[in-house]
């Protein structure tokens, strides 16, 4: 396989495959690039939400589409935002700072910090592909109680990591994907990849 379209049109996450994938001479599309608009995501949880992603893509693209739904669970809030993480504080427009803004408010005062980010990628190989390939990470850390860091995206900047003495929006490019929900779940993708041997 050549080439495959990321079924995306967050551009934190475009870049993120793009930089991840190119190593393996994949040629990475975006979906924006193909003038393919988002795809809905109605589902409550992320696997349903990933493969009706890859499904739109491929659809509009005639491509093999590689989707990612993910987000941020925090415990003491029974998993969410979840699924709704990119639209915690509402869809018009949607914004991270005020997603951020929104969990610590919600957090304040609550002393089990404790979250993850879960990751599960579909790689869909046509539109009758009975067996997509699937894949997921979890990355476990906890709610900061301020905001620090400018790298990344999303809930980075309050995401800590308390062995390390950071959030994930203070870690380089390279140690983010090294460790992340996104880096676990597309390593575990491409070794099912060679084993198939795309
Ligand atoms: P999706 O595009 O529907 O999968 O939404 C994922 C949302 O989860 C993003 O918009 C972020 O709010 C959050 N998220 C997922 N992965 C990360 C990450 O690596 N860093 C920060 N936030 C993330």
């Amino acid at each position: 396989m050549k080439k495959i379209v990321i079924a995306s049109g967050n551009p934190g996450k475009q870049s993120e495959f793009q930089f991840l994938l190119q190593p393996f001479g994949i040629e990475v599309l975006t979906q924006s690039q193909l003038g393919i608009g988002e795809a809905e995501e109605p589902h409550s949880t992320f696997i349903e939400n990933a493969l009706a992603k890859a499904h739109h893509v491929n659809r509009l693209s005639g491509l093999p589409a590689l989707a990612d739904d993910s987000g941020i669970c925090v415990t003491a809030l029974g998993g969410a935002p979840g699924v709704l993480s990119a639209r915690y504080a509402g869809d018009n427009p949607r914004s991270d700072e005020r997603n951020n803004e929104r969990l610590l408010q919600v957090m304040s005062g609550v002393t089990d910090r404790r979250a993850h980010y879960y990751c599960v990628l579909v790689l869909l190989h046509h539109a009758g592909d009975p067996q997509p390939l699937i894949a997921e990470g979890e990355w476990h850390g906890e709610i900061a109680l301020q905001p620090a860091g400018n790298g990344g995206f999303g809930y980075d900047p309050l995401f800590w990591l308390p062995q390390l003495g950071k959030t994930s929006a203070q870690l380089e490019r390279e140690q983010k994907h090294e460790i992340s929900h996104r880096g676990m779940a597309l390593k575990v993708l491409l070794e099912k990849m060679k084993m198939m041997q795309e």
